[in-house]
C-alpha cells in the first residue's frame, strides 16, 4: 500500500495527468497477446530448466509454508520491521543472491545478477502487517487451513519471494536482466509506501516492478487506487463540565466534522470511498474536552475526484471549529489538519507489456488470467512515476486479512510463486533463449 510524506502540489499536478481508471474487468473479458509476448512464452515453456524450476516450486510447497509459518512468528508492526527485516536479509541472503543489504529507509535487498544487467527489474514483497505491537501470531491450524494475523498478507509474499529466488537457482536460470529481490517496509496503513518510495528514490535504473501482494494467484493488478489521510486535531480550553460550562469542546467540534462527513456522497463510478477510521480525545466524563483527534481515510480510482472530495473534507473540518466557536461565543477552538497518508493513483494501458506478459505467465501455469480493477498496493509509487508495474499475488486463499481472524488455505498455493517465476522470466529475458519483454527505460 501507500505513504504519508507527499505533497498537494504534486497531487493538482497528477490531477492533471491522470485518468480516470476503468472499473473491474470481467474474467471472461477478450484479452490479446502481441506475437511477441506470445513468441516468448512458447520458447520460455519448452525449456527444461523452466520445466524444473515450475517442477522445484510445487515440490518446494511444504517448505515454503514452513518458511511462512516461520516469517508470520516474527512480529512487524508498522514503523518497527526491523527485527522482521533482520531475519529476512538473513534469508535472501542463504537464498544466494548478491549485495544483500539494508538500506537506510528499512528496506532489505538482494541481487540475482543478469548477463546483460538491464533491463533491471524489481520484485518486492512487504514486510510490516497492520498489527500492533503485541497481537498474539500464534499460529492455529484447522482442517488445513493456518489462521494467524499476518499469514497471508504478506507472509505468503515474503515465503514465495524466497522461493521463486531458490527455483531460479536449482533450475540454473540465468536472467538477462538484473533482478533485485526486496523484503520492503511501509506498505500498510500509515507507513504509506514509504519503503518502495526510497527504492525508486535511490535507484534510477530500476525499469519495471513486480509487488507480491494478495493470494488470488489469476489476478492482475495494473492501475492504482489513490488515498490521502488526514489526522485532525480539534483543540480547546477544556476545563469542569459544570463549572466551567459555556466554553466549546473539543470533542463537540469534531462531533459537528463527523456528522457533515458522514453525509458526504461520493461517485460509486470512479469509485470514491471515505471513512473516519479512528478517534479519540477527552480526558473524563465530567470534563469539556481539551482535545480530540480522527484519523480519516479517503480513497479513489480518480485523482480528480479523490481531491474534489479533499476539498469538501477541508471545508466541513474547518468550519465545525468555527460553528462550535459560535455556538460559546468563542475563539478557543482550533484545528490541526495534517496530511499523513499520500498514496498517488496511478494507470497504464490494459495491453501494456508488463500486463501482457503476467497475461500470459498466468496462462502458462493453467490459470484464466483476471484484470483486477485499480487498488492501493506498493505498485502506485512506481505507476505514478511512469514506470510499468503490477502486483502478482502468492498463492492460496486469504480471508479475514487485516484482522486477527486472518487464514490462509494453502490448497494450490504454488501457482502463485509458479506464475511469478514465468512472468520475471518473461520480463526479463533468460539468457540464451528469450530476449527481455520489458524494455529498458
Ligand atoms: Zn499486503
Amino acid at each position: 500500500m501507500v505513504n504519508p510524506k507527499a505533497c498537494i502540489v504534486a497531487l493538482s499536478f497528477l490531477a492533471a495527468i491522470l485518468a480516470v481508471a476503468p472499473a473491474v474487468q470481467a474474467a471472461d473479458q477478450a484479452y490479446s497477446l502481441s506475437p511477441k509476448v506470445k513468441d516468448t512464452y512458447s520458447a520460455i515453456t519448452a525449456q527444461p530448466a523452466v520445466k524444473k524450476g515450475l517442477d522445484f516450486i510445487k515440490a518446494d510447497h511444504n517448505g515454503t509454508v514452513a518458511e511462512q509459518k516461520q516469517i508470520n512468528s516474527i512480529p512487524s508492526p508498522p514503523f518497527k520491521e526491523q527485527k522482521r527485516a533482520a531475519d529476512y536479509l538473513k534469508r535472501l541472503s542463504a537464498s544466494g543472491l548478491t549485495n544483500v543489504a539494508m538500506d537506510k529507509e528499512g528496506n532489505v535487498c538482494g541481487t540475482m545478477q543478469g548477463t546483460g544487467k538491464r533491463p533491471k527489474l524489481l520484485v518486492a514483497a512487504h514486510m510490516d502487517t497492520v498489527f500492533p505491537e503485541g497481537t498474539n501470531l500464534a499460529l492455529t491450524e484447522k482442517n488445513g487451513v493456518l489462521h494467524a494475523p499476518g499469514i497471508a498478507d504478506n507472509a505468503r509474499g515474503l515465503a514465495s519471494l524466497l522461493g521463486v529466488v531458490r527455483a531460479f537457482r536449482i533450475a540454473g536460470i540465468k536472467p538477462v536482466g538484473d533482478i533485485m529481490f526486496c523484503g520492503n517496509v511501509g506498505e500498510e496503513g500509515l507507513g504509506d509506501l514509504r519503503g518502495v518510495k526510497a527504492l525508486f528514490r535511490d535507484n534510477k535504473d530500476i525499469d519495471g516492478f513486480i509487488a507480491i501482494d494478495g493470494t488470488e494467484a489469476e489476478g492482475i493488478v495494473y492501475l492504482a487506487t489513490g488515498s490521502h489521510r488526514y489526522e485532525v486535531t480539534y483543540k480547546g480550553p477544556g476545563g469542569h463540565s459544570f463549572q466551567r460550562f459555556g466554553l466549546p469542546s473539543a470533542i463537540h467540534a469534531m462531533g459537528r466534522a463527523i456528522a457533515r462527513i458522514a453525509d458526504l456522497e461520493t461517485p460509486k463510478k470512479p469509485k470514491t470511498t471515505f471513512t473516519v477510521g479512528t478517534v479519540k480525545g477527552g480526558t473524563s466524563v465530567n470534563s469539556i474536552a481539551a482535545e480530540a483527534s480522527m484519523l480519516m481515510d479517503m480513497r479513489s480510482d480518480s485523482e480528480t475526484e479523490l481531491l474534489a472530495f479533499e476539498a469538501k473534507f477541508l471545508d466541513i473540518v474547518k468550519k465545525a471549529a468555527a460553528e462550535e466557536n459560535t455556538r460559546w461565543g468563542s475563539d478557543k477552538i482550533t484545528v490541526d489538519i495534517k496530511l499523513v497518508g499520500n498514496r498517488p493513483a496511478g494507470t497504464q494501458p490494459s495491453d501494456a507489456v508488463i500486463v501482457q506478459t503476467s497475461w500470459a505467465a498466468t496462462n502458462a501455469v493453467g490459470l484464466s488470467p483476471k484484470l483486477k480493477g485499480a487498488s492501493s498496493t506498493d505498485t502506485n509509487q512506481p505507476l505514478s512515476l511512469g514506470i510499468p508495474a503490477v502486483t502478482l499475488a502468492s498463492g492460496g486463499t486469504e480471508q479475514g486479512n487485516h484482522s486477527v481472524s486472518e487464514s490462509w488455505d494453502p490448497a494450490n498455493a504454488w501457482l502463485g510463486p509458479q506464475r511469478i517465476f514465468l512472468a520475471i522470466i518473461g520480463l526479463a529475458g533468460m539468457d540464451g533463449v528469450s530476449a527481455p519483454l520489458l524494455p529498458k527505460r
